[in-house]
């Protein structure tokens, strides 16, 4: 049996949707199935090629690997199949009318009071008039006759949900240039793939209702549904696609570690919040579907990016290691990484710091005559530990300064920045020379 996650490739993969991925992919670990990256691209006017590029780039990047993978346009036969089958059971109808007449009905029923519900004008359409509008040359689309009882399941987050066939028109499943509509391709393939549970965003709730009909009547079993709550932005307006900074590709770029967006989407919104970062084999073992309820999930950058901070500070120089490579100072030494991640919101961050202390900066000297009092306290021996202490209370003796007046125009002299690293640190990285060099007011 198997799971799935079925992006749509019209636009970049965001935060909910790399939520609704995760947790099929956790679920599909702990139950022992395969998990399916389905690429739902029949709407061929809004799929693009790059979109499906970035969403198994996304996918890679946070670590999700597929056991099985296909496209829906690679599969059109099996969907012809289900509609012939469909069309001689009697189950869907040819219908002919055009936007513009449905609108005008919805209008009407509207002001008379009525819900908008298509009247199934074609479904008992004379054989006179449909050969009428076939030489009128209007084209025709097909639509799921729904049932007249209604559709009842338990849905494994929401409960038992009644969907009231009565207050829906029947769906089109063809458009008029033939093209199949996702409620009909989506359960032929789910059916194909032996989906055993389709977790989705509660969106998809009246999908289902139509969907497990469609299940049904095409001879299998429905499988189970779990509709969880939707990701919203901090406001509790929906996400889009289109907003960029909520985008996969964006928090990427931004330099967010995958592991942390991991372990924020494993867990926002579930029951057991979490203040460790755990490892992917650690999530996959204790995946716990139940923990997930129905209230909206607010997104909270502010939130991811402090814990992007706190998650740097936990790693070891391995990780730096490893990191480092692609940029270009990985000959820094531990003392680097234990000095500066600290400090540090995004890796790349470090680099600066890199720069800073092995390359060269402009120093900011403000007040020449401050740093030349303290050019001359300057201990004799090389810089350790404790040498900042050493320093800057003798200063602190002979000037009376403390607190920021006193340290404020040597970070500024030695880094060109006010802020970072504790100085008495940095000390010893930047070294002696090097320091006596800037407080001099030399670039270097
Ligand atoms: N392509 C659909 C979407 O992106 C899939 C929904 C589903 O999981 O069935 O919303």
């Amino acid at each position: 049996m198997v799971l799935r996650f079925a992006p749509s490739p019209t636009g970049l993969l965001h935060v909910g949707n790399l939520r609704t991925a995760i947790i099929n992919w956790l679920f599909s670990k702990k139950i022992k199935e395969e998990f399916l990256l389905r690429i739902d691209d029949t709407d061929t006017t809004r799929s693009k090629k790059e979109y499906i590029d970035l969403i198994e780039e996304d996918l890679k990047w946070i670590g999700i690997q597929w056991d099985l993978t296909y496209a829906q346009s690679e599969r059109i036969e099996y969907y012809n199949d289900a509609f012939d089958f469909l069309k001689n059971e009697k189950l869907i109808y040819q219908c002919y009318e055009t936007d513009e007449e449905l609108s005008i009905k919805r209008a009407r029923q509207r002001s008379a009071g009525l819900p908008p519900v298509y009247d199934r004008s074609s479904l008992n359409i004379s054989k006179q008039k449909q050969a009428n509008y076939e030489s009128e040359g209007r084209e025709s689309y097909w639509r799921l006759k729904l049932p007249d009882e209604s559709i009842i399941w338990k849905d494994k987050i929401y409960g038992d949900i009644k969907f009231d066939t009565k207050s829906y028109s029947d769906p089109v499943i063809v458009r008029a240039d033939g093209r199949y509509l996702y409620t009909i391709t989506s359960v032929v393939d789910d059916i194909y793939s032996k989906i055993s549970n389709i977790i989705r965003g509660s969106d998809h709730i009246t999908n289902s209702g139509i969907q497990i009909y469609l299940f049904k009547v095409l001879g299998a079993k429905p499988p189970n549904f779990f509709h969880h709550s939707l990701m919203t932005d901090v406001h509790g307006d929906p996400l889009s696609k289109r907003i960029g900074s909520l985008s996969i590709k964006g928090i990427r770029d931004r330099g967010i570690e995958p592991e942390v967006l991991l372990n924020y989407l494993t867990f926002v919104g579930a029951a057991t919040v979490q203040n460790k970062f755990h490892e992917i084999n650690y999530l996959k073992q204790n995946f716990d579907i139940s923990s997930f309820g129905r209230s909206n999930v607010p997104f909270d950058e502010r939130l991811l990016n402090d814990l992007n901070s706190n998650f740097l500070q936990e790693q070891t120089y391995e990780f730096f290691n490893k990191k480092s490579i692609v940029f270009n100072f990985s000959s820094a030494p531990s003392e680097f990484w234990e000095t500066v991640k600290n400090n540090i919101r995004v890796f790349r961050e470090a680099q600066d710091w890199f720069e800073i202390i092995y390359g060269k900066i402009e120093p900011i000297i403000d007040d020449p005559e401050y740093i030349n009092l303290a050019l001359n306290l300057i201990p004799n021996e090389d810089f350790n530990e404790f040498s900042w202490r050493v320093w800057t209370d003798s200063i602190k003796e002979k000037s009376g300064r403390k607190g920021k007046n006193l340290f404020m125009p040597l970070r500024l002299s030695i880094t060109g920045r006010n802020f970072g690293p504790e100085m008495a640190k940095l000390l010893p990285l930047i070294g002696k020379d090097k320091i006596i060099s800037r407080l001099n007011g030399f670039v270097s």
